[in-house]
């Protein structure tokens, strides 16, 4: 039997039009040099339906690409929200992406329009000589008549101005009927190996998953939450936070480029912030603020989740101990738009397995399904104790890259799964945790070392700031870890000390006999540690 269902197309148009409706009272602020800037979600809505105006004036009619390279701040959400709903797709360009791979990914992905800050339109002037599919150019803040020449490169494309262009709009647009399986934003893989991949997408992908970020087992947002949108809209989709947001009504805090610890911590405080999303790194730099700055009063803060690499648990505990605040730790990537798991711990646990479940990566979303695959491809059991690649599946996770022609991209598929890369074990109720990116494990003798597991313990000691391990080769073993460590500022932790507290720790022979001393480790273009670098550095062994 048919259900007697309506069959409307779940569309993200619906999100502005709603938010822009019920929420009047919920607010965008834009974080500046010369203070904050706000809006109501009211005019936030009537700005999107004036960019969807100008879209058209600019020739976007149907699914043509638009790029932003762009902050987090009130412009770069309108058109996270205003492109897709007019129909066309927003590609959200990383701005800390080497200047080649970022060209590859404009002509990959054939952006007719870029919109860009105005801090940054100097540096993103250079590379558009190298995209002729890029016919204007939208700058959001005023610019230097010469980067405007720039920008215009002799007339081969047209300038605009963003807040010129929008005003010269309606607030009044009709959204376009399309299809909920069209594509609205697409993030590209930083890439590993080969060029960076893009991940396309979808109205019905972005309800279901900003849906359950919003939710009681994502990041339980209300009309009184204030999230703070530390992670970049160009970083996985901003893991959901800004539909998910809008969705509930929560105000939305931007920090701009303003991602020091000092600033971030005055938002918190003058702003009320009550969630959040980052990256560990950049959390542990506004914990060490916070920590020097005992004045600063960071009580609204309840939640932050934290996630793109493992958090450790060090940094889970300070927050709780020191400031009342939860830190989630949620995983996923690009390419499952990102979340999959929130390390909610269930009801009823305590102590030490209450702690268990929290430091785990955290419990599957409904719709992101789990399987454990080994080095035989057999599929493991979810005990807890098995160990295997996982695979997942779902409606927010990709079944295949945009107009991917590497060959190599056929082994990240697996029978209508997608394989992440990771190893690591469920539980039975469904808790993952990751021991590792299968390209990171350290294979010494025969054995699998953890290099998160290491850099866990080593992040627990109280002269570490950072620890990063990769595995270097070793005559006798194949490979052996090697711990590259940030001391905390003013201290000098010995080897031999740091070796000692990781053999209560860990077992035995897992402990690192080389070890190097840094200022700071190399990051990703997305804050993570850059182990692919490190590797290449460390190629011939150790430092002492
Ligand atoms: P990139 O591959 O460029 O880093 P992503 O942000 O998509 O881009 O990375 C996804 C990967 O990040 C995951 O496959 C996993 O290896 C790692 N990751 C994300 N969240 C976590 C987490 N909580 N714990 C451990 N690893 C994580």
């Amino acid at each position: 039997m048919r259900s007697t269902m309506q069959n409307v197309p779940l569309l993200t148009s619906r999100i502005i039009d709603y938010a822009g409706d019920v929420y009047p009272g919920s607010e965008v602020v834009t974080w500046g040099a010369d203070g904050p800037r706000r809006s109501s979600f009211t005019d936030v809505a009537k700005d999107c339906r004036r960019l969807a105006n100008a879209l058209r004036t600019l020739g976007i009619d149907g699914d043509q690409r638009v790029g932003s390279f762009m902050w987090n701040n009130e412009e770069h959400l309108e058109l996270y929200l205003g492109v897709p709903a007019a129909g066309a797709v927003l590609h959200t360009i990383n701005i800390r992406l080497f200047p080649q791979q970022m060209v590859y990914v404009v002509n990959h992905a054939e952006d007719k329009v870029i919109f860009v800050d105005n801090s940054l339109a100097q540096p993103f002037s250079a590379l558009l000589e190298h995209t002729p599919t890029v016919e204007h150019v939208v700058v959001n803040g005023p610019v230097p008549d010469e980067v405007k020449q720039a920008l215009a490169g002799g007339g081969k494309r047209q300038v605009h101005d963003y807040r010129q262009l929008l005003d010269a709009q309606p607030d009044t647009f009709a959204w376009p009927e399309v299809d909920e399986n069209d594509g609205t934003l697409m993030c590209y893989t930083s890439g590993t190996t080969g060029h960076p991949k893009g991940v396309v997408y979808s109205h019905r992908s972005n309800l279901l998953h900003a849906t359950f970020c919003a939710g009681a087992n994502g990041l339980g947002l209300t009309q009184s939450a204030r999230a703070l949108a530390i992670v970049p809209l160009f970083h996985a989709n901003a893991w959901g936070l800004a539909y998910a947001a809008m969705m509930a009504g929560s105000s939305l805090i931007m920090p701009d480029r303003f991602l020091q610890p000092e600033p971030l911590a005055r938002m918190i405080e003058s702003e009320k912030v009550t969630c959040g999303g980052a990256v560990p790194t950049l959390m542990t730099g506004l914990l060490e603020y916070l920590d020097g700055h005992p004045e600063t009063d960071v009580s609204s803060l309840d939640r932050v989740i934290i996630g793109g690499s493992a958090c450790p648990p060090a940094l889970m505990h300070a927050f709780h101990d020191r400031y009342d605040v939860t830190v989630l730790h949620g995983w996923g990537m690009t390419e499952t738009s990102p979340l999959g798991t929130v390390a909610i711990a269930p009801v009823g646990v305590e102590g030490e397995e209450y702690w268990n479940y929290r430091h785990s990566q955290g419990r599957l979303a409904l719709h992101v399904e789990a399987r454990l695959v080994g080095p035989d491809g057999a599929v493991q059991p979810w005990d807890g104790e098995a160990v295997g690649e996982i695979e997942v599946r779902g409606p927010w996770v990709t079944g295949s890259y945009y107009r991917d022609d590497d060959a190599a991209s056929a082994e990240k598929f697996d029978e209508g799964w997608l394989r992440t890369g990771d190893v690591g074990s469920l539980t039975a109720d469904g808790y993952l945790t990751i021991s590792d990116r299968a390209k990171d494990v350290i294979k010494s003798g025969g054995e699998w070392i953890s290099s998160i597991d290491l850099e866990n313990e080593l992040m627990a000691h109280p002269g570490v700031r950072e620890a990063s391990v990769v595995g270097v080769p070793d005559e006798k073993w194949g490979e052996r870890p090697l711990a590259i460590v940030v001391p905390v500022e003013g201290q000098t932790p010995a080897v031999e000390d740091l070796r000692s507290f990781l053999q209560d720790r860990v077992a035995r022979w897992q402990v690192p006999e080389r070890w190097a001393f840094v200022t700071e480790v190399p990051k990703t273009s997305v804050g993570k540690f850059d182990k692919k670098t490190l590797r290449a550095r460390y190629a011939e062994g150790s430092l002492s």
